[in-house]
């Protein structure tokens, strides 16, 4: 196998398993299950809706909701403070 071929079954295996792994997560949430950053839920809310809403903060290794930074900021929330790049 050459070079180019390892590495995209190494991007594809990423994709298929980040996919298995997000699509649990809806499920934990539709079951009413609140979903910690740690297990990929937004830093602010604990939940996975409007995943399309989602941003990936380096800072805090986190994903976090633009709409939820966004109600930070309003709060004068710190954290908010460091991730409104996101929002740019
Ligand atoms: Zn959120």
């Amino acid at each position: 196998m050459d070079r180019r071929e390892r590495i995209r079954e190494i991007a594809e295996s990423i994709c298929g398993e980040h996919h298995e792994a997000f699509k649990k997560l809806v499920e934990a949430e539709r079951s009413g299950r609140r979903v910690p950053p740690q297990e990929g839920g937004c830093y602010f809310c604990y939940t996975v809706k409007n995943p399309e809403d989602l941003v990936f903060d380096t800072e805090f290794d986190a994903y976090v909701h633009r709409e939820c930074i966004k109600k930070g900021l309003a709060e004068g929330n710190p954290e908010a403070e460091i991730m409104s790049y996101l929002l740019e």
